[in-house]
């Protein structure tokens, strides 16, 4: 039998990992800059905590998570976290994190899982970075996460972003909006999928997200929420709007984003990137959710935050992508076993001054190691062999113009530190090192 991957399951492998090590590195620099802290939390919960955060009878619950009983005597129910903003909403309560300091800025990362059905580019394990911010009801701060957002997809370079942005009113004034909405979709019933026919009486909202072809017909015509939202809300958007308003190219405003639960308010948000991915352009999601974490059991704050997809993003992002840049690398080429062990040493001397450096693990002729020296991108190579122990001299060669040079092995510390070491720190006088 040959072992296999989990379908849906990927392996991020050398030569993607540095995309998704850009992506990474790239946000915690940006949450850094917004004063963002990092949440770890368990990639493991019990199901109860998504089926009441994410809706008994949403696609997630009945059909998408991957759920087992525990083998304790009650046989709990657990689940592999589908998405994270449950997750933290329970840690923020359970850490009593409102009792230090209610306004709470957390990011986190890592994977969620959702047994979709298999389609290109949906996995079954997929990759998030997420921020959630508690105890916050001001627009300024829906405005600062979608402003950290352009920040980081310009730090990414990321081609042609767009923000789309809607308010889904609050517990005033959407239900006023719901019955004109039903009003109409009644009217035009006979062209709604099955599944929104069934929307229509339970969450009539997420007959707008619908992502078929015939409902998405029907709702570009349908009322918007925006021409019903109360005072309140109608000036929290407008502000929102208006603190973004040196954003290129400007808002889209998109009536269409809604959430389908009770708990989702005012701003909801989607930023779109990249001509290439059609209806799946979407990278970054999110919006307010003020009733979650009371709902949840928790304390009654605020909440905001968003979800964006790192594979989409590393897909984006992927093409000629470099990563992270790094320090060249010296390779060590060695002959008989005396140069094998004085390179074994000088090599564990130069990393610990912060250099990259490899060698060879089994006596190889000079040239293979020259050869693997250059399939693995080596700025320089050193050379030891039984002459130059005898000698006390290494050969140090550079790769790309192709010149040797002679070292005593007295200088080769110093002569390969100097050029492809960590840049210096200027001291500081009277600073003890
Ligand atoms: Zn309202
Ligand atoms: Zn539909």
């Amino acid at each position: 039998m040959k072992l296999t991957r989990i379908k849906g399951f990927s392996d991020v492998l050398p030569g993607e990992v540095e995309t998704w090590q850009r992506i990474e590195s790239a946000a915690k620099r940006v949450f850094a800059g917004y004063n963002f802290k990092e949440i770890r939390i368990p990639v493991l919960e019990k199901s109860e905590l998504f089926s009441r955060s994410l809706g008994e009878s949403t696609d997630v619950i009945e059909k998408e998570m991957y759920t087992f009983a525990d083998r304790d005597a009650k046989a709990t129910l657990l689940s592999l976290r589908p998405e994270g903003t449950a997750g933290v909403v329970r840690a923020y309560g359970e850490g009593k994190l409102h009792q230090v300091e209610p306004v709470r800025k957390l990011y986190y990362l890592g994977p969620m899982f959702r047994r979709e059905r298999p389609q290109k580019g949906r996995l079954r394990q997929f990759h998030q970075i997420g921020a959630e911010v508690f105890g916050r009801t001001d627009p300024f701060i829906d405005a600062e996460l979608l402003l950290l957002l352009r920040d980081l997809w310009e730090e990414l370079d990321l081609p042609q972003t767009v923000l789309e942005v809607n308010s889904i009113g609050c517990a005033d004034c959407r239900p006023g909006y719901r019955a004109v909405l039903v009003a109409f979709l009644e009217g035009r019933r006979g062209e709604l999928c099955a599944d929104c026919d069934r929307r229509l009486e339970n969450n009539p909202l997420r007959v707008l997200d619908c992502k078929r072809e015939s409902c998405a017909g029907v709702v570009t015509a349908a009322p918007s929420i925006l021409s019903h939202l109360c005072a309140d809300c109608r000036l929290h958007f407008e502000t929102v709007l208006d603190l973004l308003k040196d954003l290129r190219p400007e808002p889209l405003l998109n009536h269409r984003l809604v959430r389908g639960l009770d708990y989702y308010c005012r701003t909801t948000f989607e930023w779109k990137a990249g001509a290439g991915l059609g209806s799946q352009n979407t990278v970054a999601a999110g919006g307010r959710y003020d009733g979650l974490a009371q709902s949840l059991g928790g304390p009654p704050v605020a909440g905001v935050g968003f979800a964006l997809g790192v594979e989409r993003l590393a897909l984006l992002l992927s093409e000629g992508d470099a990563g992270e840049p790094v320090a060249p690398l010296l390779y060590l080429a060695w002959m008989g076993e005396e140069a094998q062990r004085w390179t074994f040493s000088l090599a564990h001397r130069l990393r610990r001054q912060g250099l990259r450096v490899d060698l060879e693990g089994e006596g190889k002729s000079l040239k293979s190691q020259m050869r693997r020296a250059g399939k693995l991108g080596a700025r320089v190579v050193l050379i030891v062999g039984p002459d130059e122990m005898t000698k006390g001299k290494a050969l140090v060669r550079d790769m790309a113009r192709k010149e040797q040079t002679e070292v005593d092995f007295a200088n080769v510390d110093e002569s390969l530190v100097e050029p492809f070491g960590p840049p210096r720190q200027p001291q500081a006088s009277g600073q003890i090192t």
